[in-house]
């Protein structure tokens, strides 16, 4: 079985040799453990965060050991009750082809009811962040007009899309390529897009936004979040989920230089984190699954075949690779 080790902790981008993909034994499952045969695996944007040693909410990756991620697959050999050869599960065993994981790790999904690889995308984590960010901590209520950055990924995609289904007044998007700047308003049903490669993000999202924005959803930062300061209305709310514009600098990114306008505004920024709001799984799940469903709200997947390939994904998600969740499939 193939696997991802961290060999060195990355300055700046990362680079392919603080990385190795090794053989590693597949070990047969102690007690109350499960052996996977993993068939997608999670690429995602924070895992930067973990190869630093910087403290954070989650643990750094350990140097010369395997890196952890989002998982699915299906229960080759089972010493656990509750969870036999043949059944599917969703657990933290990633970056690897063959994990051994304690049962109570894995969550058994259905992969009839819904696409195996969705349960890390639209019906998984990135979805319910969307959902708990746009609902929670936005304080999203009908008729608010939302701009959300990022609206071609996982998260951004369906920020808008959910805003747009619970009855927002306008829903603007940014993005890197014209081509999703097209997908957002012509697929997705966004009022407004534009590409922030292509000028300044603060005038097109005035041009955008004339009515200014009553939610930000930040996945960003940088610029975005400068311009989304200075469009916000009375009583805007601002949720921070992501900063990907600085993840890999190296020094620290200047702050907005707008602030002031919080107070006019009576403004609220506040940051969140999708692990506080598992609580809200049950109803996210009941809300969004028929919606996905019927196709009321639409998603895409950037697939990367091959564990050979896994890094690449991973390094395309900070690029913008992809449109919609990236996955690798094994
Ligand atoms: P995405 O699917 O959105 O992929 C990341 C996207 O970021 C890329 O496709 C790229 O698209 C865009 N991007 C990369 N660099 C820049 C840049 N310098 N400026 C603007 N956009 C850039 O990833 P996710 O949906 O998984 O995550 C989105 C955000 O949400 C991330 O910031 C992530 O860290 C955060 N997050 C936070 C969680 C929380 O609990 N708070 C949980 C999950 C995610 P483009 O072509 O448009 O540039």
């Amino acid at each position: 079985s193939r696997e991802w080790h961290l060999l060195s902790r990355p300055v700046g981008w990362p680079k392919s040799e603080d990385f190795a993909l090794v053989e590693a034994e597949i070990r047969q499952p102690a007690d109350g453990q499960v052996l996977v045969r993993n068939a997608f695996l999670s690429v995602d944007p924070y895992m930067r965060g973990r190869m630093s040693a910087a403290k954070s909410y989650v643990a750094p990756f350990e140097l010369g050991k395997v890196m952890q991620g989002g998982a699915v697959g299906e229960v080759v050999a089972s010493a656990a009750d509750g969870i036999a050869v043949g059944d599917h599960v969703l657990h933290f065993g990633g970056w690897r082809e063959y994990a051994t994981i304690d049962a109570q790790q894995a969550v058994k999904v259905d992969p009839d009811a819904a696409p195996l690889s969705t349960y890390l995308g639209v019906l998984g984590m990135t979805g319910l962040t969307a959902y708990a960010g746009l609902l929670r901590t936005a304080s999203f209520k009908e008729g608010d007009s939302v701009f959300v950055s990022g609206a071609a990924g996982a998260v951004g995609s369906q920020v808008g899309q959910i805003a747009k289904l619970k009855g927002a007044s306008r829903v603007i998007g940014s993005a890197g390529s014209d081509d999703k700047v097209k997908l957002l308003v012509e697929e997705y049903g966004f009022d407004a897009a534009f590409n922030y490669k292509n000028g300044s993000v603060a005038e097109q999202l005035r041009e955008a936004a004339p009515d200014g924005v009553d939610v930000y959803f930040d996945n960003v930062g940088g610029d975005h979040l400068e311009a989304a300061i200075g469009q916000l209305n009375r009583d805007g709310r601002i949720a921070v989920c992501g900063m990907i514009s600085v993840y890999n600098n190296t020094e620290p990114a200047p702050g907005p230089k707008n602030l002031a306008r919080l107070i006019q505004t009576r403004g609220r920024i506040e940051g969140f984190l999708v692990g506080d709001h598992y609580d809200l799984q049950p109803q996210f799940v009941q809300e969004v699954g028929p919606w996905v469903a019927s196709g009321a709200l639409k998603y895409r997947e950037t697939v990367v075949e091959g564990i050979e390939n896994n890094l690449e994904a991973f390094l395309g998600v900070l690029r913008g690779d992809n449109t919609g969740k990236m996955i690798v499939k094994l």
